[in-house]
């Protein structure tokens, strides 16, 4: 397993990460039993965020007198210095340590410099050595941009899997440039990537630190298993990610569930990809009743556009959802998938 060196931070740990956003899900025994399990066979970065209900209670519990073992990251969606200080200090406490190896701004709208109040925070907290280093996540790619034009942070998280585009991927790049740490989330594209073996062999070809959001032992088992054995790029995974982009490109949601709620109590973030998930898991999954029922809520959509206001990709969100039920209704009459 390859290490890589998130920039100037110093930071360096195996090219395989945990993302501890999915933890919301199980309990806390679980939880903490997976996240020894990772930590056993190799993982040594956790990224959490105040925004995950309990998953920074969790992580504290994980890994509770062994803090200096592992490196935690954690964020924060402050947007005033009060809840600033009080985030930090509560992620702190769950987390039961004094201090974060990174804290990051979490899906900023813009980037904060200096003299913004956020930024002044985060330098302060780093002089008072309750912060490590100062990080800062974004799902646009012009903000993301900005960011590492700005040169004022240390690491950069964004989206980033093998459906990139050349933009992104030039993203990645200006971040070593510019001796950034690059941390990949939504490396499996949302849940919508399924081949493990073809996204670890992309991610293997860039500087960057994927965090995979894992809730499941047979999911950890995935990602520990490239600890055993070395994953590179080789023409047949080529030919699949390929196929794959084909297929996938253009106008998809990523299932990141920022856009809601609707005003109508739509599922957008699985119902705007569903001709997607139909044809990649197994189908049936997706046609039940429930399934349905959340289907032909589309036929509610009141075309209000608060959703399209907050999705990061800019997508036509009530056009891709009519698109998808059209889809489904064909698929129900008896088309195949
Ligand atoms: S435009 Fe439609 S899908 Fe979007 S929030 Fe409004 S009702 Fe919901
Ligand atoms: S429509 Fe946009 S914001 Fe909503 S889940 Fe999909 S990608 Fe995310």
């Amino acid at each position: 397993m390859r290490n890589i060196t998130l920039g100037r931070t110093g930071i360096t740990v195996p090219q395989n990460a945990f993302g501890a956003l999915p933890i919301q899900r199980i309990s806390t025994n679980d939880a903490v039993k997976l996240m020894r399990r990772a930590y056993d066979g190799g993982m040594r970065f956790f990224d959490t965020a105040r925004a995950y209900s309990d998953s920074e209670e969790k992580v504290g519990l994980a890994f509770e007198g062994m803090r200096d073992k592992v490196y935690i990251s954690s964020k924060t969606q402050a947007t005033t210095k009060e809840k600033f200080w009080s985030d930090l200090e509560t992620s702190l406490k769950l987390l039961k340590t004094d201090y974060l190896d990174i804290y990051q701004l979490h899906c900023v709208a813009r980037c904060y410099g200096e003299g913004d109040d956020l930024y002044e925070c985060m330098k302060e907290a780093k002089a008072q050595g309750k912060i490590r280093h100062i990080g800062i996540t974004a799902h646009k790619i012009g903000v993301a941009e900005d960011i590492i034009a700005s040169g004022l942070y240390e690491t950069l998280q964004f989206p980033f899997s093998y459906l990139a585009s050349d933009r992104d991927i030039k993203l990645v790049e200006s971040c070593a440039k510019a001796n950034m740490g690059f941390i990949a989330m939504k490396g499996l594209s949302g849940g919508l990537l399924t081949n493990s073996e073809a996204c670890m062999a992309f991610m293997c070809e860039y500087d960057a630190l994927p965090i995979w959001g894992i809730q499941r032992e047979s999911e950890l088992d995935e990602w520990l298993g490239f600890f055993e054995r070395d994953i590179t790029m080789t023409d047949e995974i080529k030919a699949f990610i390929n196929n794959d982009r084909k297929e996938l490109l253009g106008e998809f949601c990523r299932g990141c569930g920022y856009c809601m709620p609707c005003t109508v109590d739509i599922t957008i973030n699985q119902c705007a990809r569903m001709s997607q998930m139909i044809r990649r898991a197994p189908s049936e999954n997706w046609l039940t009743e429930h399934w349905q029922n959340e289907m032909m809520k589309i036929e509610n959509c009141v075309d209000c556009g608060i959703c399209k206001t907050r999705c990061p990709y800019e997508l036509d969100i009530p056009n891709l959802l009519k698109k998808n039920l059209q889809d489904y209704k064909e698929i129900l009459a008896g088309k195949e998938v």
